[in-house]
């Protein structure tokens, strides 16, 4: 950790927290099965059908499905429920030849999560408010939330858990999906399952380019750095292999070769975690 001389004069250990939102903090339900029948033109019989039938492939074959960017899968589908109908949606679409257009296809996807996401049940995570104000009100450890979601949406989210949303420092839009160059001197690609070909990407530009500046910000080498997350390709792997401390947390759909992975590759400072805990 890095030693900072605090407002008082004394020498401080100074350390920073990231964590992701959206299933990290809560467990988030997506519902956006209706709208996606009725642009299909399915009856609801056989439309509830192809949806259990896919779901149970994508769980099936974890390493097969997820958010794609250029043709690399980066992000799993099957962790998060928003990112899993997203791919039962493309098998959907795919199968009934609906929006075929690849443009089409991404602002047809884009506009039923948006215009789903302000309607999830609100769950919080098992202790989420109580990990968030310990680690607030610490005067050892900065804490922030990194999300791809809008402020406004999670600030939102927040109030309804019963906190103050202007007590926890939020930086939305993080573009954790969208590759780039940057950084440059970690690997382009990482192979997550031995023996299978199922490579991540950590290049990620713009989450790069937020991490870096609220460590610059606070003058802390990346090894002072923890992140929590719970889709490890989007939230972990660049922190990670930039130095961080990250901590996974896991649901029932963790993919198994995920933990693996952390297990054999972590180096002691890539955790799994069933729950949050207010003393990591
Ligand atoms: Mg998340």
């Amino acid at each position: 950790m890095t030693s900072q001389l605090d407002a008082g004069g004394r020498m401080a250990e100074r350390s920073l927290v990231i964590s992701d939102f959206d299933g990290t903090q809560t467990d988030a339900e997506a519902g956006y099965t209706s709208a996606l029948r009725v642009l299909t033109g399915l009856d609801e019989r056989t439309f509830a059908s192809l949806l259990l039938g896919f779901e149970s492939a994508i769980k099936e074959h974890p390493h097969r499905h997820g958010v794609e960017r250029g043709g690399k899968i980066v992000a799993s589908a099957i962790v998060d429920p928003y990112l899993r109908m997203q791919a039962i949606a493309k098998l959907i679409l795919d199968r009934e030849g609906r929006f075929m257009d690849p443009i089409d296809r991404a602002n047809l996807l884009e506009h039923l999560y948006l215009s789903n996401y302000s309607k999830t049940s609100i769950v919080p995570r098992q202790r989420a408010v109580e990990f968030m104000s310990a680690l607030n009100e610490s005067k050892m450890v900065d804490f922030c939330v990194v999300t791809n979601a809008r402020t406004a949406s999670v600030r939102d989210k927040l109030y309804r858990m019963g906190m103050n949303p202007d007590s926890i420092p939020l930086h939305g839009h993080a573009q954790k999906f969208e590759l780039g160059p940057e950084p440059a001197h970690v690997p382009e690609w990482v192979n997550l399952i031995e023996g299978k070909s199922r490579v991540a990407y950590p290049r990620r530009t713009k989450y790069f380019e937020v991490l870096d500046k609220l460590r610059r910000e606070r003058e802390l080498e990346w090894s002072d750095i923890t992140v929590v997350g719970d889709i490890f390709e989007l939230d972990l792997l660049l922190p990670f292999m930039l130095g961080c401390r990250v901590i996974l947390l896991v649901n029932d759909n963790t993919p198994q070769y995920e933990i693996d992975f952390i297990t054999e590759c972590g180096e002691g400072r890539a955790h799994v975690f069933g729950d949050l805990k207010e003393n990591y």
